[in-house]
Parts: C-alpha cells; structure tokens; sequence
C-alpha cells in the first residue's frame, strides 16, 4: 500500500520545481493528483504521469479559478483531502527598490494565493471529512532575510494564516502545516550573482543547497496519517539554517 493511497490532492504550481517533485512522489505513494500551474507546460506533464493525473491551469491569486479548480478536481476524482498551497513568486529587492508592482505581485501569489486555496479547500475537505492542507512558506518566513522584503512579507503571512487556520479548521478533522524550506535548487533562484551559491552554502551547517524531492518528502509526510496529530506546526527543511 502507498502511503497515500486513496487520497486525492491539489499541487500548486507542479509545473515546475517543488510542485512537480511533490506531484510525482504523491502519484508513486497512490494518491491521485491535480497538478494546477499558471504555466500550461503542466498539460503535458500531467498526461506523462498516466491517470492518477490531471491537469488544470490554474491562477492561484484568482477566486474564481479556485473555486473550478476544487469543482474539476472533485468531479473527476471524488473528493479533495489533502492541499499543498506550493505557487509562489520569488522576485529579490531591498525595501527601498521594492516597486509597488512587485510588492502587490509577492502579496497576490505568495499570500492570497494561500488565503483563497485554504478558503475554498477547507470547504472541499469538511465534505471529505477530513483533510490536510501543507503551505509552502520560506526560511524567509522565519527571519528577516535581506534583500527580499516583499518576498519575506508574504511569507510571514503564511506562517500566521497556517496557525489561525489550524485552530479553526482542527474541529473538522483539517490539519495545516507550513513549510520552511532554505534554498532549494530549482529554477526559483537559477539567476543568481557568481559567489551566491557558495555563499549560501557556507551559511548553512549542512553545507548544500536542499533539493525538491526532499522538500516533497516533507510534504508527503504532513499528507499522509502518519502526521495525523501535527497541526499549526511550522517545520524548517533548511539545512539549519534558521537553527
Ligand atoms: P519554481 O519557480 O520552480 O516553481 C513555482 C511554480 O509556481 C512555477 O511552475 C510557476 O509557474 C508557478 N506559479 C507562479 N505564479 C503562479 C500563479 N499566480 N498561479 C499558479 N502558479 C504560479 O519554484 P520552487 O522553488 O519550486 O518554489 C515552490 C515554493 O517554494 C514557492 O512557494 C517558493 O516561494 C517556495 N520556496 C522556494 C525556495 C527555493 O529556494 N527554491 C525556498 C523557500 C521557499
């Protein structure tokens, strides 16, 4: 048996870095999976992953594309029990150089891209009578990380949304977790200046940049019952980084 076997889940953003890795290794663990991207690449990667898969393009900041994407998945597999809310932007600037732009796109994606997805999810899984919802925040969420500061503001958002929403959701037999990775190597933070890599590296005991299947491991565990009595916690995959 799968360690996820005859759940069904929504990934967000699985076009592409942590999402896909989460979608796939959910796939292999039994559950069926609908893979939402802003990016339509996800279409053929869907059809790649057999029919466990679908796909659904998917604006996490828009409302009413939350609502269909809950309605399609629930059409095509049943129910939804488990959310990870992985979208996210990641677009560097101090506070000073930190547009208007890039502040409201940080706030749309990162945070009520998570406020939507909990929303319309919660009411998905009260009908499922359980569930669980995994929210990918950030070391960034954890700390006051330079050079970011509309990045790190989402992410603190989703810190605080995770525990409000684990108090009220938990007498429906909903859990909500986030995720606090360090940097991942994924196509989030490829343009970097010479030296950052290195430089992160040396900052973190473990010495490495993390990868997306680790990331998706963490995932699996909070969506699977083994994590059946985690709720509200916020859990750090960052080398100890943040330790
Ligand atoms: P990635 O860029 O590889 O993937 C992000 C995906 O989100 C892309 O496929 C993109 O098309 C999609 N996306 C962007 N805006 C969207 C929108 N409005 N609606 C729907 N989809 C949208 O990045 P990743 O590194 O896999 O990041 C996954 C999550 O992990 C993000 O929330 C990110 O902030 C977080 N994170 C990343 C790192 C890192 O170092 N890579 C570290 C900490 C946290």
């Amino acid at each position: 048996m799968g360690r996820l076997t005859g759940k069904v889940a929504i990934v967000t953003g699985a076009a592409s870095g942590m999402g896909l890795a989460q979608a796939k290794l959910f796939i292999g663990e039994g559950a069926k999976v609908a893979l939402t991207d802003l990016s339509s690449t996800g279409q053929s990667i869907a059809e790649s992953l057999g029919d466990a898969a679908i796909f659904i393009r998917h604006d996490v900041s828009s409302e009413d594309q939350w609502a269909a994407v809950v309605k399609q998945t629930e059409e095509r597999f049943g129910h939804v029990d488990v959310l990870v809310n992985n979208a996210g932007v990641f677009r560097a600037a101090t506070l000073e150089d930190t547009t208007r732009e890039n502040f409201d796109l940080h706030i749309a994606v990162n945070q009520t891209g998570i406020y939507l997805g909990m929303r319309a999810a919660a009411a998905a899984m009260k009908r499922a009578g359980k569930g669980s919802i995994v929210n990918l925040s950030s070391a960034a969420g954890m700390r006051g990380t330079p050079g970011c500061f509309a990045y790190v503001a989402s992410k603190w958002a989703v810190r605080g949304m995770t525990k409000a929403a684990a108090v009220e959701l938990a007498p429906y037999g909903i859990r909500v977790n986030s995720v606090h990775p360090g940097v991942i190597e994924t196509a989030m933070v490829k343009d970097q200046p010479p030296g950052w890599f290195s430089a992160v590296c040396s900052m973190t005991p473990l010495g490495r940049l993390g990868q997306a299947e680790e990331v998706a491991q963490l995932a699996l565990y909070l969506s699977s019952d083994e994590s059946s009595y985690t709720s509200g916690a916020e859990i750090a995959i960052d080398g100890a980084a943040t330790a």
